[in-house]
């Protein structure tokens, strides 16, 4: 049977067997041949007339061998063009090309399978692996070709199809293509490759080579040169004027007027010489422009004046916070020494201390009492460097980072950048922002600030950074280096009232434009203690602003503990803590995320044989701890346990401990029992227990001791090892708390028990 197919003719395009090619017909002779294909089995042959350049080509202008494609897809445009996509099957020798009998004006022609000669297996082999090899060497010549190619090829095992998707995806013109096409023979296409492969990898190299010796030996202003008559040629090119060289001539002048240094002044004006010759078209015009918008907007060179006035400073920082006396007295230093030596570096502060207690608040103030403009960031679950040092232009969407972005914000710069909670920053494969936000703090690395989107070198040297933390514990080490701690603690009840008194309830007031309320001081001890559970008074803040609302709407002249419990529902807090006075209740003192706590423990004992049970979700070093604690009183105070069980739980079963330092406590608990001794509820204890009796320091004494002085405790034992850290602790809680310091435990054994 003949085989009959309708004829398509592509004068600059060849399509080979494997490949695929998308084509967009307009006239309507191209239409009827892909319909008539599309009824008879979707097959057309395509071919390239063999003169490109004749216009009118006849049947003898057409090469003997074709290859049928099939029509895989049709889709009428709204221009009224159809596309088509199609896909090589296999080459055909023609055996004729003639008129349709049914429409003279489509060709058609009669085809025959190109039967594949008969070559050397071992040739065939040997030819295949030096093409690959060859083709390898040409990726790696190359920038424009993916690799993935290799795959492909490698995957298939026939030469055929091997040769025809290597040629397909090399920059080979129509001339040398359709040469290809009509080269039945695999093994000899196979050579020719090789030869073509080796020729354009030694033009690739050529090209490198040339571009190599134009950029080392051009002067300066030969490239400019060069690429002004560039510029000229593409614009004679297109026969117009590119509507975006206004703005880059703006931008040009805008960077001409910039205060920079002359390195980064011409490269930015070269990103703009590259800006101004793309095309209308081009989506890098985006790029580009937006890229030279964050130059010229950034404050290459402006400065906002810093206060000098000492009581000034001090007045605005008191006028906002109260205590912070540690920070306070350390801006004022600052300033003191600022005044005689103007360049020097300001300090990198780290405020550590619980939520609330007014970290950020006193970094907003100090930047007010400084006339700085501010700036936060927070860092905390930043796992990624770039988000702090932003992404090359080159990448979609790309920005710069946190710093850069700040300092465009803030205009000037030298402002005051809080970055805040540099104790959760992650650390993981995308990135060690720790690394990166040390070399943004480091004095001698900061003056070249490089930021991946801007490129240039920024000094951002100048920027006053205070850095906030909950625990020291967790910032990272080399950061913890380079930044003067100042610690923030949680507030008393005492602290808590006054704040409110003096800080939170007049700015409410002065929120709701409302003459003051009259709060008693145990109306406010009675909403800190029962609506708010906090280190700091953030939480105290919400709570008196809603209830001041209340008390407008309800139009409330006397207000008492009673009108608190109407106006704001049940308390939230009650004091759950165990109150009975019996053997085994000890008072330990905790450090929780809210600061210090009381955090009592119950033992008890009675017959059995030994066992020891413990509840009161305990983790593993407070276990271990209670193992500590009875082989020491075992070895140390004869216990005979052998008859009992003991049996040891931490309330609050909600809540997770752990820790070392209850050690002292365990051991009194279990004393207790044996010993047939209440222990008064007014003292407490914290302190690591050794195996032999020894009394370890701990962690967290402030505060502890802070909680200690609001829950009404007047005697704490504490390690002897701590004793020079009560030189931090202010003297009021001194006052009232008796401390005992102690480094044995006979010495609590003796106080208590006998
Ligand atoms: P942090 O950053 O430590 O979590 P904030 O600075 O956000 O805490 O403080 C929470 C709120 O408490 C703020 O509104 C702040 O004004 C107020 N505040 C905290 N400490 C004080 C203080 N010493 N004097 C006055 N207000 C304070």
């Amino acid at each position: 049977m003949k085989n009959i197919i309708p004829v398509i003719l592509l004068k600059e395009l060849v399509i080979l067997p494997n490949q695929e090619i998308k084509i967009e017909l307009y006239n309507k002779i191209s239409k009827r041949i892909i319909k008539n294909a599309i009824d008879s089995n979707g097959k057309v042959l395509v071919v390239a007339p063999l003169d490109k350049n004749e216009e009118d080509p006849s049947v003898d202008d057409l090469p003997k061998v074709g290859v049928v494609a099939k029509v895989k897809n049709r889709i009428q445009l709204s221009s009224g063009n159809i596309r088509v996509t199609l896909r090589g099957i296999n080459r055909v020798i023609v055996k004729k090309y003639a008129t349709s009998e049914l429409d003279d004006n489509i060709l058609i022609s009669e085809v025959e399978n190109a039967d594949l000669p008969k070559y050397d297996e071992v040739e065939e082999k040997a030819v295949r692996r030096k093409l690959i090899d060859i083709l390898k060497e040409y990726i790696n010549s190359s920038d424009n070709i993916s690799n993935s190619i290799l795959t492909t090829v490698n995957s298939s095992k026939d030469l055929n199809k091997v040769t025809d998707i290597i040629t397909s995806f090399l920059p080979f013109n129509t001339a040398k293509k359709l040469e290809y096409m009509q080269n039945i023979n695999p093994i000899n296409r196979a050579k020719r490759l090789i030869n073509d492969i080796n020729e354009e990898i030694r033009l690739n190299r050529l090209d490198d080579e040339i571009d190599d010796i134009i950029n080392e030996k051009l002067a300066e202003e030969n490239r400019k040169f060069i690429l002004k008559e560039k510029v000229n040629v593409i614009k004679s090119e297109l026969g117009e004027i590119s509507i975006h060289e206004q703005t880059a001539n703006e931008f040009k002048e805008k960077v001409e007027k910039l205060n920079i240094n002359s390195a980064s002044k011409e490269k930015i004006l070269q990103e703009i010489n590259k800006f101004a010759i793309l095309n209308d078209n081009s989506p890098e015009i985006g790029v580009y422009h937006s890229y030279l918008d964050w130059i010229i907007n950034l404050p290459w060179n402006k400065y906002s004046k810093d206060t000098t006035n000492i009581q000034k400073v001090r007045s605005i920082l008191d006028q906002s916070h109260y205590g912070l006396d540690d920070i306070k007295q350390r801006i004022i230093e600052y300033v003191q020494i600022k005044k005689n030596n103007s360049t020097i570096n300001s300090p990198i502060i780290c405020l550590v201390g619980p939520p609330g207690v007014g970290k950020t608040s006193i970094a907003m103030s100090i930047a007010n009492a400084l006339n700085k403009k501010f700036y936060k960031i927070s860092v905390g679950g930043l796992n990624d460097s770039a988000e702090l040092t932003g992404h090359r232009k080159t990448y979609l969407g790309a920005n710069p980072g946190k710093i850069i972005q700040g300092l465009r914000k803030c205009k000037v710069k030298n402002p005051l950048f809080l970055i805040d909670e540099v104790d959760k920053m992650l650390r993981d494969n995308k990135g060690d922002p720790a690394s990166t936000l040390l070399e943004i703090l480091d004095p001698t690395q900061n003056k070249y600030f490089t930021d991946n989107y801007i490129e240039e070198p920024f000094d951002i040297s100048k920027i006053f950074f205070i850095l906030t933390a909950n625990t020291i514990n967790d910032i990272p080490e080399t950061i913890l280096d380079r930044v003067e701690v100042i610690n923030l603690n949680s507030y008393t009840i005492f602290e808590k009232k006054d704040i409110a008194v003096k800080y939170i309830l007049p700015r409410v007031y002065d929120e709701f434009k409302i003459k003051p309320v009259k709060f008693t001081d145990d109306v406010l001890y009675y909403v800190i203690k029962h609506y708010t559970n906090e280190a700091g008074v953030r939480d105290l803040e919400r709570v008196l602003s809603a209830l001041t609302r209340k008390i407008i709407i309800n139009d409330i002249n006397k207000l008492t503990v009673k009108k608190v419990n109407e106006l704001l529902g049940k308390p939230k807090y009650v004091d759950e803590q165990i109150t009975l006075d019996k053997t085994g209740i000890v008072n330990n003192l905790a450090v929780s995320s809210y600061g210090g706590i009381i955090s009592k423990m119950e033992s008890v004992k009675f017959k059995g044989n030994g066992k020891i049970t413990i509840t009161g979700s305990v983790g593993e070093v407070m276990k271990e701890t209670i193992d500590v604690a009875l082989s020491y009183l075992r070895s140390e105070y004869d216990i005979n346990a052998s008859n009992m069980d003991i049996h040891l739980h931490f309330p609050a079963i909600h809540v997770k401990k752990d820790g070392p330092s209850a050690g002292v406590g365990i051991a009194t608990s279990i004393l207790s029992l044996i010993e047939k001794k209440k222990i008064p509820q007014d003292i407490a204890f914290t302190g690591e227990l050794s195996l032999n009796g020894q009394i370890l320091r701990i962690g967290g004494l402030k505060e502890k001791l802070i909680a200690a002085y609001n829950n009404d405790i007047n005697v704490v034992y504490i390690p002897s090892s701590n004793s020079q850290d009560l030189e931090d602790i202010p003297k009021y809680i001194l006052d009232k708390l008796e401390i005992r310091c102690v480094n044995d435990y006979k010495q609590i054994y003796t106080k208590i028990f006998k």
